[in-house]
């Protein structure tokens, strides 16, 4: 028989238990071991068989076995004090506190948008980096103290869960959440659940509102299978990645839009401040600008002025530089939508996203292009990607130098507390804060102090723990696939003494999850050699409508099948946080080769380092900005090479390569007490002089140093007095006068060769029509120029306003030459403002006439 309702039934804790409820809601205890260990203690059975989910062990639990927990006063104790620290956590200063008391206008709130969040496992929304960098990000603020507010979608299937079939083809599963079984709380209001109206083309529907508590963090999770939708409106948030186009942004309709609106209803009844900071993580929030741009009209705001005050206070995380990744729908779809948004002009809206430069494509609306347009200040995620991002984005500033594009970058990290193998974590507790190399309570350089057995021994424990995993995993498949034959060898795969690589994430085509496979017979010899042998832990999950990723891991399947790689190669299917805690401790060598420069970051090699991993990668997204041969190994990326599968061979060569005569031997050579001493060497390194870096409260802090509070700043100044008006009225005037402004070729360098170190005075004559110099800056632009004789390298110096000559002012600046070779000058004027965050803002400026 079919169920037509689910329900949960609570049992009711005896009054010493009590906390146990708010402590299980917090998600606080997924990062907290002592907690996570209380709820461990309560029934080790049972909370493995939840998959370590205390609201479901709660739920579960025997009535006798409470009865004799709330008896055990050793156990209450625990109880009552895991209830302090968590009391402790949610209400005593942090970073931010000391921060905010320092700098004037930081902000009391910030909106954190986001398609998905992977806080825990037990809440399953997400698919892979993007929203394990959300989870994180918000994990690392709550740590920090910083007043962030998550804003999601509640899919009622997540994303697919992944299992194989016999002939190693990928196969899907939607399993309903019930949210009453997931640490979620219903927003309400007088008993009565609180919802907003949400449109969806012409109609209109109501999605109710979830809070998750992470920490100090609330993340609001729209849901929209709610009674009285249409069954339209109710499968909006059925699936993460799901459907087609429409059901696309339906979803980003509801995020963007409902998203804003279900903010309004969270601090209203909370009694919390209204943001004063947006930040969009990634572009399937914009339509969040479009929301806030309506609010301001509807009191009463024009356009123009709505637009700036909602561009002062919103920032834009770009997370891919591959155009295929970007989101992008088909413009006639996007009019459809918002056609009656009033009183947004539709005209206005479709301008937001289009594609109006060299080489775009008129016929999409483009959600990356509109999160710029509405985004004062926006960022890609190392640096290598923010000087991908500014070359790949330039023709939304074509008067530009790819260096002036205003799209800077902000290194992802990662959440030490919930990535860090706890006993590797408890090794680096540091008593004081004295030292530099403490930060957020341990020392990063703590493993300096502790003895080579003493690491060994432990890494050996995290091996083996991966170990046990892959195992139980790996039969649990075999049997899900019927394989014929014995399943025996289970129990011999994998070996907790053997070198071990690992190589997981989403089988998206350029992160080239077969290259290991390029000489089979090769990546044989490494696997079975006599004495150094080595083990390859491989997972991943392709899109559902990816058949070519679903090739590439059966692929893989098929190589792991055979009886001669099955001990040392295994592919673990299901790839999700549950798998990914205990996979990166195990592993030695953490192995990544994209096709650079296509990864924006990648943290799953971060996750590694800091379990003491060396990375094997090639050097793409952070790894470009921190490889160290200390660290790790690097792939050399033939990138030039326009034939893709003679790139394949060579940088596969390559990585065999190093793996056979530097990995291998480093990790072999023992000691006379047979220790590693090179590669535990290395093991501290890593965690001394990389870990900082990589951390997810130095990415959190970064962003709130560099852009939250420059972006509320912005805002507050926006909003004071009539400024956003004058500065609306100013663009306005400054675009229409702006074709009348000119310049002459610049004078001053009279001969063809000058002196290195030499000093010249330049001069130009700037027209400005209906401009004033109080307008504008005026700059000599000097730089190494090419056989186009385009200026690259640019350095530009402000030039002074002088006479007035005719028609115009004589503008001139002292320029020493200081780079040798052939360079080139240039006048440029741009449009000039207090509170512009960037020259480039308006994507105005003129240059010399010829
Ligand atoms: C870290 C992580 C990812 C992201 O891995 P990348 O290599 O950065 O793409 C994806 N899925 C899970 C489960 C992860 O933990």
């Amino acid at each position: 028989m079919r169920a037509i309702r689910r329900f949960t039934v609570h049992p009711v804790l005896p009054e010493p238990l009590q906390p146990l409820e708010e402590l299980a809601r917090n998600l606080l205890w997924y990062w907290n071991e002592p907690t996570k260990e209380l709820f461990r203690a309560m029934d080790p059975a049972l909370w493995e068989a939840t998959g370590q989910d205390p609201r479901k062990l709660l739920s579960r639990i025997d009535a006798r076995r409470l009865a004799a927990l709330a008896e055990d006063s050793r156990f209450t104790r625990k109880v009552a004090h895991a209830y302090q620290d968590l009391t402790d956590y949610l209400t005593l200063d942090r970073w931010y506190q000391d921060f905010a008391a320092q700098h004037p206008g930081a902000p009391e709130r910030i909106a954190y948008f986001s398609a998905e969040f992977g806080v825990s496992e037990v809440l399953p929304q997400y698919s892979g980096g993007l929203g394990i960098l959300a989870g994180d990000h918000l994990k690392a603020a709550s740590d920090s103290g910083i007043p962030i507010i998550g804003v999601g979608l509640l899919y009622r299937h997540g994303y697919f869960r992944q299992y194989l079939d016999a002939q190693g083809w990928q196969q899907e599963r939607y399993p309903l959440l019930a949210p009453f079984d997931l640490p979620l709380t219903l927003l309400t209001e007088n008993g009565e659940a609180v919802t907003v109206e949400v449109p969806l083309r012409q109609e209109k529907y109501r999605a109710q509102i979830w809070v998750a508590q992470v920490g100090r963090v609330p993340l609001l999770m729209l849901d929209a299978l709610v009674d009285g939708n249409s069954e339209a409106a109710k499968a909006v948030t059925d699936r993460l990645y799901g459907g087609g186009v429409d059901h696309r942004l339906a979803q980003e309709v509801l995020l963007g839009i409902g998203g804003v609106r279900a903010l309004r209803e969270y601090c209203r009844i909370s009694g919390d401040p209204a943001p004063t900071v947006y930040h969009a993580n990634e572009g399937h929030a914009g339509f969040l600008g479009l929301e806030r741009i309506r609010e301001y009209m509807n009191d009463g705001i024009d356009f123009a002025t709505a637009v700036e005050l909602t561009r002062a206070g919103s920032l834009f995380t770009t997370h891919t530089p591959v155009p295929a990744g970007i989101d992008r729908f088909p413009r006639d779809l996007v009019a459809d939508q918002f056609r009656t948004f009033a009183p947004l002009p539709l005209d206005r809206i479709m301008a937001f996203g289009t594609e109006d430069y060299v080489g775009g494509d008129r016929g999409v609306f483009n959600m990356a292009v509109l999160g710029f347009r509405l985004g004062q200040r926006a960022n890609g995620v190392s640096e290598l990607h923010g000087a991908v991002s500014r070359r790949m984005f330039q023709g939304l500033w074509p008067s530009f130098d790819v260096s002036e594009v205003p799209i800077t970058s902000v290194t992802n990290g990662v959440h030490h507390k919930t990535w860090i193998h706890p006993e590797l974590l408890e090794l680096l507790e540091s008593p004081t804060s004295d030292s530099d190399t403490v930060i957020d309570g341990y020392d990063w350089s703590g493993l300096d102090r502790v003895d080579d057995n003493t690491i060994w021994a432990l890494k050996q424990q995290m091996r083996g723990g991966l170990v046990r995993m892959a195992r139980e995993r790996l039969a649990a498949s075999a049997k899900a696939r019927g394989l014929s034959g014995s399943t025996e060898w289970v129990e011999r795969a994998l070996d907790p003494n053997i070198l071990t690589f690992g190589f997981a994430r989403r089988a998206a085509s350029y992160k080239r999850l077969t290259l290991m496979l390029r000489d089979p017979e090769r990546l044989k010899r490494l696997l079975n050699h006599p004495e150094r042998p080595i083990q390859i832990v491989i997972a991943g999950k392709a899109h559902p409508a990816d058949n070519i990723g679903k090739g590439l891991i059966q692929e893989m399947v098929r190589f792991a099948d055979a009886a001669d790689v099955r001990e040392r190669l295994v592919f673990l299917p299901d790839y999700d946080m549950s798998l990914a805690r205990p996979l990166y401790p195990g592993c030695d060598v953490w192995i990544n080769n994209p096709l650079r420069p296509q990864e924006a970051c990648g943290t799953s090699g971060m996750k590694a380092a800091m379990n003491g991993a060396a990375n094997l990668s090639v050097r793409d997204g952070w790894w470009d900005e921190w490889y160290d041969p200390k660290f790790g190994w690097e792939i050399p990326s033939v990138e030039n090479l326009a034939n893709a599968d003679q790139r394949d061979a060579q940088e596969a060569a390559a990585l065999y390569e190093i793996i056979e005569n530097e990995i291998v031997p480093r990790f072999y050579t023992r000691d006379s007490n047979g220790m590693p001493t090179a590669w535990i060497a290395m093991i501290r390194d890593i965690m001394s002089g990389l870990t900082p870096k990589i951390l997810a409260s130095r990415m959190v802090r970064e962003y709130t140093e560099r852009m939250y509070l420059p972006t509320a700043r912005s805002s507050a100044r926006m909003a004071e007095g009539r400024t956003a008006q004058e500065t609306a009225a100013w663009k306005q005037r400054i675009r229409t006068a702006w074709p009348q402004v000119s310049v002459s070729r610049v004078e001053g360098l009279d001969s063809a060769s000058h002196a290195l170190g030499s000093q010249v005075s330049l001069h130009a004559v700037v027209r400005l029509g209906e401009l004033t110099p109080d307008d504008v800056e005026v700059q000599m632009v000097m730089g190494r120029v090419d056989d186009n004789d385009e200026i690259h390298d640019i350095v530009t110096y402000p030039a002074r306003a002088g006479d007035a000559v005719d028609g115009g002012v004589r503008y001139g600046a002292d320029v020493r030459l200081e780079t040798a070779g052939s360079v080139g000058v240039t006048c440029r004027v741009v449009p000039s403002r207090e509170g512009l965050a960037t020259i480039a803002e308006m994507g105005l400026a003129t240059v010399s006439a010829d």
